[in-house]
């Protein structure tokens, strides 16, 4: 080694002892720039944005957790948040600080190594409001620079804070049309001082896009829009009179078109562009978008843009005319991969639709894509010449049969947005995969977009209500965990879950992969064998993306736990077989770690205590539909819930009473969103009285179910 480069790995090793201290003791906290986050891999012990590196690989170098000794990890510290509710995000640290986010947009920023709180932001969104999204009133995490911390809030606001008080600085309102149901969820991306962020809808009528704003002001800098606009209105750029001819009829931007980005971005500093990922179709009728004819960009797509004006560079579609759903908003990971035996920079990404794919990340070229999805049937594979979808006949037109078709996968996919992540060392991306189905059921005619109405152009889906019925669909909604080779396009190792919608995904040098559950598990395997080294009991489900971090030779691990999100909310029929309860809180490990573990509880079914019921079959089969319109995606189909949102078979007399002042708006300031517009009186009394038999029908199935027990114990 010569003088200068041991000078180098001297002033550099000096750097990770003292650097980020430095520069949080120095000056401002959260003093993230582009030199710092274009070198994330400089300073290992921070994780300073959403996916730690602008590639998102959710890797880790830091080794000193590792898997020889893991089973020392113990509860460094806990914070329990203000609502036990839905908790999506990944934490950013930053110089012995990190910040995170629970339900309703709102921040804490934590002592990352004592768990003492900083200080708090509550955004005071309105919490009837969250009936507006398809999925919850969640939010994926906060973006740091300079000094500030920045959150896109429920409502569509994107508020930068003082990193050191919490102190709101700016507050910008980034929806375009508030008759529309526009939110955000997704964690801001910052990339060359401006502040990107997305928003979500499509299941309601809107029109995607993506805005960038100066970090410093919030003055709006670019706006892309992802589907084309009201003709008459002219097009915004050359770009949307592209994707224009790719459209037909006129209710696509009647209806607002969707492609909403709700999640995924990427950045590449080399090839200085920003990856974002589309959403999908809005209707989801292809039939009733777009007369069923054309690609229907960007549907559904990974687009390319140039950070500094939003100008299209390119873009790969995943599903041309999407009719099902399949947004590709999950996770997108830049890295580079032997391709063909030389290194390629790529871009890889395992959508809604079943389908792993590995693009060129300067070009967006095919490379490769296969099933990584366990029962995948609206397509057969993708043509390699062509890079499309080579379509199954009958799942891929149903809206022209018009008769309703069981798909693989449903809507929430073979994967959605719990983030994957990729270690460069085994060579290997990790899915939280699952197996999910719909009966799409479409709609001759199309309704009118209104406030808090989801407008699929499909039936809202039916569960069944029988319970032997309902066992058999349930066994098919399972999850794993899988390790994949994007390289040849296998599963290389992979881990069953009884359930779908597992959490989130974190690998690092210390050949571990962390995942927590639905089913209340926090979990390290081995990443290159998947063999399980540790596990801890917690009592609510874990969706986020677990992070890991340094502060003072110490490396820590941190879960957010807390379930919701559309699997748990409307897949309650299924979901509520996870035994967990509300329980949100971060939970953060470090070896030798000696905290208490929190008390780990579980959900017991008792009787409910219904009133009689003595309304008809006929007003009891008019509240089944007018339940499924207007609850289900909260409460559950079938009104069966998960207890993410309250189980309405639950309802006691007292509250049988009051239920139309509830539907009213009784209950609005804890979250239950006024419905008087859209019901009336006897509509709510139908309503009741499905509830009342639905209760009626657990109470007798636990009767059942004890005595069956009582029979085989004698
Ligand atoms: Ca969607």
């Amino acid at each position: 080694m010569t003088i200068t480069h041991r000078a180098v790995a001297i002033v550099s090793g000096l750097w990770l002892l003292f650097g980020p201290a430095l520069a949080g003791a120095a000056g401002k906290p959260a003093a993230v720039d582009s030199a710092r986050l274009n070198a994330a891999d400089r300073e290992p012990g921070n994780w300073m944005s959403h996916g730690r590196t602008y590639g998102e690989q959710r890797f880790s170098p830091l080794a000193r957790v590792n898997d020889r000794n893991i089973e020392r990890l113990g509860l460094a510290w806990q914070f329990k948040y203000d609502l036990d509710r839905v908790v999506e995000a990944t934490p950013i640290v930053v110089d012995g600080v990190l910040y995170t986010t629970g339900a309703y947009s709102m921040v804490y920023a934590l002592d990352a190594t004592s768990g003492k709180l900083l200080w708090k932001y509550d955004p005071e969104v309105y919490r009837g409001i969250q009936g507006s999204g398809c999925c919850d009133a969640a939010n994926r995490g906060v973006a740091v620079w300079k000094g500030r911390v920045y959150v896109g809030v429920y409502d569509g606001r994107l508020v930068a804070l003082d990193a050191r008080t919490g102190r709101q600085v700016w507050s910008v309102d980034t929806v375009i049309d508030h008759e529309r149901n526009y939110t955000i969820t997704g964690a801001p991306r910052i990339v060359k001082g401006k502040v990107v962020i997305g928003n979500g809808g499509a299941e309601f009528g809107v029109r995607g896009y993506v805005t960038a704003y100066d970090a410093a002001t919030g003055k709006q800098v670019w706006r892309f829009f992802t589907v084309p606009g009201d003709p008459a209105k002219g097009d915004e750029s050359d770009t949307i009179t592209m994707i224009r001819k790719t459209w037909h009829g006129d209710q696509y931007w009647k209806q607002g078109g969707g492609g909403t980005a709700w999640n995924a971005m990427a950045y590449d500093p080399e090839l200085d562009l920003l990856y974002i990922g589309v959403g999908n179709g809005s209707f989801w009728n292809y039939g009733l978008r777009s007369e069923g004819k054309g690609d229907n960009l960007f549907l559904s797509s990974i687009v390319a843009v140039r950070p500094d004006t939003g100008k299209y560079v390119w873009h790969y579609q995943t599903t041309p005319g999407d009719a099902w759903d399949y947004t590709a908003t999950q996770d997108i990971i830049v890295a580079t991969l032997p391709i063909d035996g030389k290194p390629r920079k790529v871009v890889m990404q395992a959508p809604k639709n079943g389908f792993f794919y590995v693009l060129d990340a300067a070009t967006g070229q095919f490379i490769s894509a296969e099933k990584f999805g366990s029962i995948v049937t609206w397509a057969k594979g993708i043509d390699k010449a062509t890079g499309r979808p080579v379509f199954d006949a009958e799942a891929a037109d149903y809206w022209t049969r018009g008769e309703a078709k069981l798909v693989f996968p449903g809507s929430q996919g073979a994967h959605n947005w719990h983030p994957m992540s990729f270690n460069p060392q085994t060579g290997l991306a990790y899915i939280p995969q699952h197996t999910s189905a719909e009966r799409y059921d479409p709609l001759k005619v199309a309704r009118k977009p209104a406030r808090g109405v989801p407008n699929l152009g499909v039936e809202i889906p039916a569960v069944p209500e029988d319970r032997k019925e309902l066992d058999e669909l349930a066994r098919l909604f399972t999850g794993k965990l899988q390790a994949w080779d994007p390289v040849r396009q296998k599963e290389v190792w992979s881990v069953p879950y009884p359930m779908m919608s597992n959490g989130g995904t974190m690998t690092t040098a210390g050949n571990l992969v962390f995942q927590g559950t639905t089913h209340g598990e926090l979990v390290a395997y081995a990443a290159d064998s998947g063999r399980k080294l540790w596990r801890r009991e917690v009592s609510s489900g874990v969706v986020a993306g677990p992070v890991t971090y340094e502060v003072r030779g110490e490396q820590y691990v941190a879960f957010n736990v807390g379930w919701g999100g559309a699997f748990p909310i409307t897949f309650g029929a299924i979901a509520q077989r996870s035994p967990v309860v509300p329980d949100s809180r971060l939970l953060v490990f470090k070896l030798g770690g000696t905290a208490a573990m929190p008390e780990v509880r579980r959900r017991v079914f008792t009787p409910p205590a219904p009133p009689p019921q003595t309304a008809s079959a006929e007003t009891v089969n008019a509240g089944r539909k007018l339940y499924a319109d207007n609850c289900g995606a909260c409460h559950g189909l079938g009104a069966m819930s998960a207890n993410v949102i309250p189980d309405l078979r639950y309802l006691d007399a007292e509250r049988h009473k009051e239920f139309e002042a509830i539907v009213f708006g009784a209950r609005s300031h804890l979250g239950m969103p006024p419905f008087g517009h859209r019901l009336e009186t006897d509509d709510i009394e139908r309503i009741r009285a499905f509830l009342i038999k639905r209760a009626h029908d657990l109470k007798d199935e636990i009767a059942a179910a004890r005595a069956a027990t009582e029979d085989k114990t004698r």
